[in-house]
């Protein structure tokens, strides 16, 4: 047997819940629940770009399938199937062993199966592709948002940039904080069972990767709408509040919905005990115009919205 066929059999197979054929094969094969449409996202992970040679390879296997969740939660999916492109140095088995042992652990948690991928040698890099469902006409997209609705974000953001920050040095975060902020780095969580029941209730959603403010936008341009963030509901000033606004990697999910909403979405927060807070509300007003304002109706302009690969 070749070391490309032994490594992705020991390391990247794994029994399948719900497909028909798996890993090993030209192609998988998957039976759609009949009437749903399928809802696909893609998400590369490149070493030096999105994590360092150092990175725990652990966290990093589990990272790179909890991204791609959270645009399933973000698109009001359920995920089913993934397929991951794995490029490897030359290979450190120890190193491919962890990175299965935490990627798996993630597809075990949301009832993920792998598959199929890819194998090659090269600069560390990952890709993961996803599958997963939504009944027609009920996927969650940036685009319907509306003058009146409340602006809503799931978690706390702002934590994994934090937890950077922390690392990097640049601040000192206290514990118990600092195992929350290091945990919403290393092991985010995606919302998939959030994303799920907000079908039908949200007018649009998107998860936050590139930082509130850069993702609101994207909302907004989006919808062709402006709006307006309460500075009450945020972190005091500082590295906390910068990175609330604009430290990406927090995958929690922003949404919008109707004013009279505001039941339903306090409901959910009871029921999956996750807090849901409500920053602002869509205006009608020139398409992705965004202002921030405390009580007395201070504007504050922040100085970067959020992470761009390409600025
Ligand atoms: P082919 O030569 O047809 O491209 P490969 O030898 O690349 O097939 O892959 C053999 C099987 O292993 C295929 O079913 C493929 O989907 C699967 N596979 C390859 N790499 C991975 C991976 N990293 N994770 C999961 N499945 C993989
Ligand atoms: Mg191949």
């Amino acid at each position: 047997m070749s070391s490309e066929f032994a490594l992705i059999n020991q390391y990247f197979t794994r029994p399948t819940r719900h497909t028909v054929l798996g890993v090993g094969d030209d192609g998988a094969l998957i039976a759609p629940t009949p009437g749903q449409e399928l809802v696909i996202s893609s998400d590369l992970l490149v070493e030096g770009t999105h994590f360092l040679a150092d990175t725990d390879a652990e966290n990093l296997g589990w990272k790179a399938l909890a991204v791609n969740l959270s645009d399933m939660a973000a698109m009001g999916a359920q995920p089913r199937w993934a397929t991951l492109a794995a490029v490897l140095p030359s290979p450190s088995f120890d190193w491919i062993e962890a990175f299965s042992r935490g990627f798996f652990a993630c597809a075990d948690h949301y009832d993920i199966d792998l598959i199929g991928g890819d194998t090659t040698r090269g600069p560390r890099a990952f890709c993961v592709t996803i599958f997963g469902e939504v009944p027609p006409g009920q996927a969650l997209r940036r685009n319907g948002a509306k003058a009146g609705d409340a602006i809503w974000v799931s978690g706390q953001p702002g934590r994994a940039a934090l937890g950077l920050a922390h690392l990097q040095g640049r601040t000192t975060v206290p514990e118990p904080n600092l195992a929350h902020c290091l945990s919403a780095l290393h092991r985010p969580q995606a919302r998939v069972e959030l994303g799920l029941a907000l079908r039908g209730v949200a007018h649009a959603a998107i998860d936050v990767s590139d930082g509130l403010l850069a993702d609101l936008g994207h909302i907004l341009e989006q919808s062709g709408c402006a709006a307006r963030l309460h500075i009450p509901a945020l972190p005091a000033a500082g590295l906390e509040r910068d990175c609330w606004l604009s430290g990406g990697d927090d995958y929690e999910l922003l949404f919008t919905t109707a004013a009279e909403s505001d039941g339903v979405v306090n409901d959910l927060a009871a029921q999956f005990n996750l807090p849901l807070t409500r920053i602002g509300e869509i205006e009608s007003g020139e398409p992705g115009e965004l202002v921030l304002c405390d009580d007395g109706g201070k504007i504050i302009t922040p100085t970067h919205r959020g992470f761009d690969h390409f600025s």
